[in-house]
Formats: C-alpha cells, sequence, structure tokens
C-alpha cells in the first residue's frame, strides 16, 4: 500500500501503534497530541516537533526568508499553546538547496531569533543539511509548570466548543499572496500579518488550563480538521453552528461567502480550539485577553456536523488539510 492510500492520519496511526507498544511510567502523552508530555522531576515535560517543507507547506517564493523563519517557529510553538505549556528550547534542522543564499539563511535565523526573543525560546541546536529544496524542521521542548495540561483527548458530550481570536485570515493571506490579488493597505497587512506573522497563544493556552479547560488543540490544518481530532481522540462528535464561528471582519468584507470557508477549513490561524463545560468558559471569558467565542458543543457519537442558523446542516465546508490525500 501507498501512503496515499492511507493518509497522513492513517500512517500516524499505524506508526503510533508501532511506537507505544512500551510501557513508560513518566511518559503522560505520547504520539497523537500537539506535543508529547512527560513527568520531569519536578514540571510537566513537552516536546514537539514539525518541519515546514518548500512546496508542500509554503509554494517557493510566496513569504520572504525572515517571514519563513518567524512563521515556521511559530507553528511549532502553537503545539506547546496547544497544551497549556511555555516553550523553553529550539532545535533547528534545515535542508538547503547548495545555491541558497548565506544572507537569506540569515535572514530566515533572524525571523526565528525575533520570535523566539518575544516569547523566552532559545535556539540551542540543529543541523544542516543539502537537498534538493529548502526544509526546515523544528524541536521544540517545553515545561507546564501546572499540574494540568491541555490534552485531545478529554471531551465530553455537554461540553461546548469555543475558540479564541478570529478566523480565516492567515487562508485569505495565502490566497492573496497565491493569486496576487490586490486589496487596500489596510486589508494587506492584515492578511500579510496573519500569514506570515501569526502569534501562537502561549499565554491563552496557560489561562485555559489554569481556568480548569481539560481539552485543546491549535487551529492548524483548519477548524473542522482540528476539531475532527479532538472528536477522534475523545471519541466524541461535535455540531458547530456556521453563523457562530467568529470570522476576522477584513476576511469577511473582502472575500465574502468565501470567508467561511476560509475560517472553517483554511487552517494556520494558530488560535485555540478547546472544550469545556459552561462555568470554566465564563471563567476564560472573563480572564482572558483575546476575544473566546462559542460555537458549538460536543455531543455523542462521532465526527463533526456543521450547522445553520435552523439547525440544518451546512454544505459550505471542505474537511482541511491532510498530507498524502489530494482532494
Ligand atoms: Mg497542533
Amino acid at each position: 500500500m501507498k501512503v496515499s492510500e492511507l493518509g497522513e492520519f492513517g500512517l500516524i496511526d499505524l506508526l503510533a501503534e508501532m511506537a507505544g507498544g512500551e510501557k513508560d511510567e513518566q511518559l503522560l502523552i505520547g504520539i497523537g497530541d500537539d506535543a508529547a508530555a512527560w513527568q520531569g522531576d519536578e514540571s510537566i515535560q513537552l516536546a514537539t516537533v514539525d518541519s515546514f517543507i518548500q512546496d508542500v507547506h509554503f509554494p517557493s517564493g510566496i513569504a520572504p526568508w525572515k517571514e519563513l523563519g518567524w512563521k515556521a517557529l511559530a507553528a511549532n510553538l502553537s503545539d506547546i499553546a496547544a497544551m497549556g505549556g511555555l516553550p523553553r528550547y529550539a532545535l533547528v534542522s534545515l535542508a538547503l538547496p547548495d545555491n541558497t543564499e548565506v544572507d537569506d539563511v540569515t535572514a530566515l535565523y533572524t525571523g526565528m531569533l525575533e520570535l523566539g526573543r518575544e516569547y523566552g525560546v532559545a535556539i540551542i541546536g540543529g543541523d544542516i543539511s543539502r537537498a534538493p529544496i529548502v526544509a526546515i524542521t523544528i524541536t521544540i521542548l517545553g515545561s507546564s509548570q501546572k499540574k494540568q495540561i491541555l490534552t485531545r483527548s478529554a471531551a465530553k458530550p455537554g461540553e461546548l466548543v469555543a475558540v479564541t481570536g478570529e478566523l480565516g485570515a492567515a487562508a485569505a493571506g495565502l490566497e492573496m499572496l497565491k493569486l496576487k490579488l490586490q486589496f487596500d493597505p489596510q486589508a494587506t497587512a492584515c492578511f500579510d500579518r496573519a500569514f506570515l506573522h501569526p502569534y501562537p497563544r502561549i499565554a491563552e493556552g496557560q489561562l485555559l488550563a489554569e481556568q480548569g479547560v481539560k481539552t485543546a488543540i491549535d487551529i492548524s490544518d483548519g477548524l473542522i480538521a482540528d476539531l475532527s481530532q479532538i472528536c477522534k481522540a475523545s471519541q466524541v462528535g461535535a455540531r458547530i453552528e456556521v453563523d457562530r464561528v467568529p470570522i476576522e471582519p477584513m476576511a469577511k468584507v473582502q472575500f465574502g461567502e468565501k470567508s467561511i470557508e476560509l475560517a472553517l477549513s483554511g487552517g494556520e490561524d494558530y488560535e485555540l480550539l478547546f472544550a469545556a463545560g459552561t462555568e470554566v468558559i465564563d471563567k476564560v471569558k472573563r480572564a482572558a485577553p483575546c476575544p473566546i467565542t462559542v460555537i458549538g458543543e460536543i455531543v455523542a457519537g462521532k465526527g463533526v456536523t456543521v450547522v445553520d442558523r435552523q439547525g440544518n446542516p451546512s454544505n459550505v465546508v471542505k474537511r482541511g488539510w491532510e498530507h498524502f490525500i489530494t482532494r
């Protein structure tokens, strides 16, 4: 069987089963969440790794090198945010064609270092190898000082589903850059920032854990795709009301109806998607520095259903991003 027949998530399941045989008393979360977690001497330790591959994750030439560095690190830090943790160290592995300009590589590092400084993350190692295309692979080590971490597998029927911030602007940015669309300066800046310069929700992730949230994921592949991961890991279903999804206003203005699809399936917004009871959500709303919007609920069953205001199934949805599967 080819990997394209099995798909990214099928392949992850297969490899997780192979690697998951050994019992390890200190291991809290193994393969299959946003990061691995294990009990350290004084706190829970977290680790995650992610790759950014040219022509797979980013079309060649779409982003300046500095922004590429920022974004690649931000995507990784977002996985630590989704665990409610604090990122500390990064290991950066670069694959580069041998005609790559040194200035481009230092620009890439400048982007990573700028973001790292903002979040207290130091680059402490890595490696470099020659390759036909650019690939940036980053490993993040972090920790959670709290007893509580956020996982994908703790959602229960009856809980509400909520999201930080607003969605759709990153996918709008990708459309803008890919299709060379022209917008006014304000919209251009908004989409550029969302796609090239995302801010991982580190403080918000910690706040969720502090306030008693147990289930979260970051929105990297798309709202529906990432919520499906929570459903699968928690063995529940979810019902989303499309009208409640907070679409970034500028995306709504510039993309009209299409902005719904950008918000539901576009991905790369790096907002946090979480589930919790009403009381906990109310506490989070009061304490959070960003908008928190309830968009639906966890239900018994399987998979994500998207409904309109009347409760009828909505047909606006493409699922989201999965490697190897072409839709
Ligand atoms: Mg993630």
